[in-house]
């Protein structure tokens, strides 16, 4: 039989996937072989993730048909997944840091001795054998947060492996690993490959996936694009490929570029001075001035949302500075930070509110002095609170209600509204409107823009470049951990910012 006429090993069908009216992944037919490593490229929300984790068995209530060796299954629990060898290594490694290299290799499966214990002599050799007929070179009775996150990675597919999997699925490997790293990394697929096992290897790195790709399949929007052999692809081409051509008007302006500001001649209030933290980015230098709005452009695990967390006092720098109006701030002291007037807003809302308690109380909690006095009257603080809530749009204004009985959206609002009742000199976003939908985006970047009309100097994260041509006046993008290049006084688009990242 040739490879053209070979039953694959793997195969969708016509699979789809909603989320309430979400349509993450309508009618995707992808096919996969044994002895392959098969890249899936697609831009942000374009249903990579979720075609893999309907093959992972955690998505039971998909569309269409999945086929093993040709016969149908119904992947419903990821045990189902597991026991038909389909086994996915998420960006979040479920390993646990504290147990060794062993512990884990065997976590929930220990061999015990006659007696019923576990049988830990055993668990080391097998342990050894697994990791040194992979050629993984690691010690295994260190403990696993002891390694780097390359091993990590390399512990999880080993131990993905050794339990019987033909198929891997690997979700964005390679976005925080340096290139020595990712060499490593990639001659683990490689040994597999050669040992049959088939491979998906998701990546925003096209680079990464022209060099250890045998066939590549872009999605874009739920949809399946192609399917094409990685002979006679080239990395524009693959860019093309995945962003289409859409006419929407509000999309056209990002294809055909959007003209970014120079650098203003005003002084800079905020500063950061060669700033690296250990793990998430090195020697970062940059400054924005009042009334500007100073982009932060990278894949997932780029480092620039932890940039912007440690620019906020969130993190602790390992080293270099960060200056307001010249003068330096608390290394990791968000009490500090905000004193100054730096305030971060996150994608994660959970971790800013106090989602019990009432939207007054998570307003004011910030400005308790000055709208109470000595005393803290309920009616006095729900009544300063009712006009910011009315002024940032939030649905509905009550300010007795409960922060967590608010929708994603409307719960950024409240931050909002938390920050407006004082004076922001520098606003932090950390991928801001992130699970929102389109309305509430909109009207939280319009809160930003405001702010941003006013002098407050903006700092906005994001792995989406439309959200950045749209809001920022100059882009610094970022690729593991540096930066790799500043847009300012210049045309740019969305390839433009896709390719030098
Ligand atoms: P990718 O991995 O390519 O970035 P995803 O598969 O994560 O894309 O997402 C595809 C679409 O499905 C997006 O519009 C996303 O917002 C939506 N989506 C994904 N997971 C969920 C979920 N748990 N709930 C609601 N919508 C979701
Ligand atoms: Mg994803």
């Amino acid at each position: 039989m040739t490879a053209a006429t070979e039953t694959p090993l793997l195969e969708c069908r016509r699979v789809g996937k909603r989320f309430g009216g979400i349509v993450a992944l309508c009618d995707v037919d992808f096919s996969l072989r044994a002895g392959e490593v098969h890249g899936v490229v697609g831009g942000n929300g374009a249903g990579k993730s979720t075609l893999m984790k309907v093959l992972a068995g955690a998505l039971p209530d998909y569309e269409g048909t999945v086929l093993l060796a040709g016969q149908p299954i119904r992947l419903n629990t990821p045990q189902a997944s597991l026991a038909e060898g389909i086994a996915m290594v998420y960006q979040e490694l479920s390993g646990i840091g504290q147990l060794s290299v062993a512990e884990n290799l065997f976590l929930g499966r220990q061999p015990t001795t006659r007696l019923g214990r576990i049988d830990w002599t055993t668990i080391r050799r097998k342990a050894r054998e697994w990791l040194a007929d992979l050629e993984i070179d690691v010690e295994v009775t260190r403990r696993l947060d002891s390694y780097p996150l390359v091993v990590r990675q390399m512990v999880e597919i080993a131990r993905a492996v050794h339990s019987g999997a033909r198929v891997l699925i690997l979700d964005e490997p390679t976005s925080a690993l340096s290139p020595p790293e990712t060499r490593r990394l990639f001659a683990l697929v490689q040994r597999l490959r050669s040992r049959g096992v088939a491979i998906v290897f998701i990546s925003h790195f096209i680079e990464d996936v022209l060099e250890i790709c045998d066939r590549v399949t872009v999605l874009r929007d739920g949809r399946l694009v192609e399917t094409v052999p990685k002979a006679g692809l080239d990395k524009h081409e693959l860019i093309r490929k995945m962003l289409g051509h859409r006419l929407e008007a509000a999309e056209v302006g990002y294809e055909t570029g959007v003209r970014l500001r120079a650098r203003t001649r005003e002084l800079p209030v905020f500063v950061a001075e060669e700033l690296s933290l250990a793990g998430g980015f090195s020697d970062v230098c940059l400054e924005v001035s009042p009334g500007e709005c100073l982009g932060l452009y990278g894949f997932v695990g780029a480092g620039h949302q932890e940039l912007v967390q440690t620019l906020g006092g969130a993190r602790r720098a390992s080293s270099g500075r960060v200056l307001v109006d010249s003068h330096p701030i608390q290394p990791g002291d968000p009490h500090d930070s905000v004193c100054r007037g730096v305030v971060l807003v996150t994608a994660d809302r959970a971790q800013s509110l106090f989602l019990k308690g009432e939207i007054y109380k998570n307003v004011t909690l910030a400005h308790l002095r000055r709208v109470a006095g000595r005393w803290l009257m309920r009616s006095r603080e729900a009544g300063a609170t009712r006009p910011v809530l009315q002024r940032v749009g939030c649905r509905p204004p009550d300010p007795l209600l409960a922060a967590g009985d608010l929708s994603g959206g409307n719960q950024q609002k409240v931050v909002f509204a938390r920050w407006l009742m004082g004076e922001v000199r520098v606003l932090l976003l950390d991928e801001p409107t992130r699970g929102m939908d389109v309305a509430a985006k909109e009207d939280v970047m319009r809160l930003v823009a405001g702010l941003k009309q006013q002098g407050t100097a903006v700092i906005l994260a994001s792995s989406e470049p439309g959200m950045l041509l749209t809001h920022a006046d100059r882009i610094l993008v970022m690729s593991r951990g540096r930066v790799t290049r500043e847009f300012a006084d210049i045309e740019t688009d969305k390839a433009a910012l896709i390719r030098s990242a």
